[in-house]
């Protein structure tokens, strides 16, 4: 018997769709299949512009390009991320100056941004870790009062709300992930969304190429050309009509993953008193089922539970090793510890969740991790 930690789920209809943009006879970029991902998501979540990119990490260079950052600007990302986050502001100059988790859950600590704010700053990067929201309102707040530009990494965020606001919606940017370890999944495959007008122009140049050529198929300028930086960042009709085969399918993979992530947290309850802490979902947020983790008491007793459960055939896998310790930036870290971080890079395990998986596989999953706990000493 094995479990694996994820498998990418296929909705039916993506081969269909891929075999009618490859036969349409346009493959490339920002075709039909393209533009009906993007209509998707901007009348579904009230995006102002959304562009579909190779990856979320494209996406978030994008933003880093479109903020404008630059050598000694600062920008404030927490450290428990993936390194994509701090990579696309690193790789335009900028320091990265890293924020701690809160403990109840592994979202950056709103109540410890402002110190961390200095004339140099020039945006901030909250994370909504497992789909679950950050404190928007107070981020957005200190945005304003110290004129901060706010770029949401939704990688894992799709169809999660903030008080009743789609995640990806509320700063005045957002990155989202269709990697196929997210919810909705293309192979690889991103999206920049632009809800500041400010941003919208340039950021259809910088996705073409540093080319007008969005604005001359739209009949507003007479010829294109070389207008600004940019790269290649929208992916072929391929990725848009294997990723629209999903999105058509949305409300039943995020019901299915939601069904598995209670189950789980009901299932788990008790291990409560052994110490382990189970995810939490403050009242301004949803959950859209992306991720079930636990949080172990330490590293040592986390290492144990990931290895027996590999040898009864559970995959099981821990989650970032704080950013400000790793090798290729530690050495440019100011030294503050972030100990919140440290401790869920020791201890938290993510569980198998994916929508493939069994009410008798999570019922095994939940007993076994509970044997294995009561066992351990
Ligand atoms: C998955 C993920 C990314 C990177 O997404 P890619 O599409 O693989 O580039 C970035 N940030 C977070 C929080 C993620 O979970």
């Amino acid at each position: 018997m094995k479990i694996v930690f994820n498998k990418p789920h296929l909705t039916g209809k993506e081969m269909h769709y891929i075999y009618q943009a490859v036969y349409s006879g346009k493959i490339s970029g920002n075709g039909i299949f393209t533009q009906k991902c993007q209509n998707f998501f901007e009348e579904r979540f009230h995006f102002k512009k959304s562009l579909l990119t190779t990856s979320c990490t494209d996406a978030l260079e994008m933003c880093a390009i479109l903020a404008n950052i630059g050598p000694g600007d600062e920008v404030i990302i927490p450290s428990y991320t993936f390194v994509s986050t701090a990579l696309a502001f690193v790789r335009q100059g900028a320091k990265i100056v890293f924020a701690d988790s809160n403990s109840q859950n592994p979202n950056i600590d709103v109540s410890g941004i402002e110190a961390l704010i200095t004339p140099r700053t020039k945006a901030l990067v909250p994370v909504h870790y497992a789909g679950i929201a950050c404190d928007m309102d107070v981020i957005m707040k200190l945005a304003d009062k110290y004129n901060l530009i706010v770029i949401e990494d939704a990688a894992q965020a799709v169809d999660s709300y903030y008080k009743g606001t789609p995640l990806g919606s509320i700063g005045h940017m957002a990155a989202f992930s269709f990697h196929e370890t997210k919810n909705i999944n293309a192979g690889e495959g991103g999206m920049l969304v632009i809800n500041d007008e400010r941003f919208l122009n340039r950021a259809e140049i910088i996705w073409e190429k540093g080319t007008n050529r969005a604005e001359f198929f739209r009949g507003e300028v007479n010829k294109y050309g070389w207008v600004d930086t940019g790269s290649s960042f929208l992916p072929s009709e391929i990725i848009a009509a294997y990723l629209y085969a999903q999105i058509e399918n949305i409300d039943d993979i995020q019901l299915k993953r939601r069904k598995i992530w209670e189950l789980y947290f009901e299932g788990f309850q008790d291990i409560k008193k052994a110490g382990i802490q189970l995810p939490f979902i403050p009242d301004y947020a949803t959950n859209n089922g992306h991720m079930f983790y636990l949080v172990c008491s330490d590293l040592r007793q986390r290492t144990y539970l990931i290895e027996q459960l590999k040898n009864m055939g559970i995959y099981a896998v821990f989650h970032y090793q704080s950013l400000h310790k790793s090798p290729f930036y530690s050495n440019r870290h100011d030294g503050r510890e972030i100990p919140v971080s440290d401790m869920y890079s020791d201890c938290l395990v993510r569980l198998p969740l994916h929508y493939d998986l069994t009410e008798e596989d999570v019922n095994l999953i939940i007993s076994s991790t509970k044997k294995i706990i009561q066992q351990y000493e």
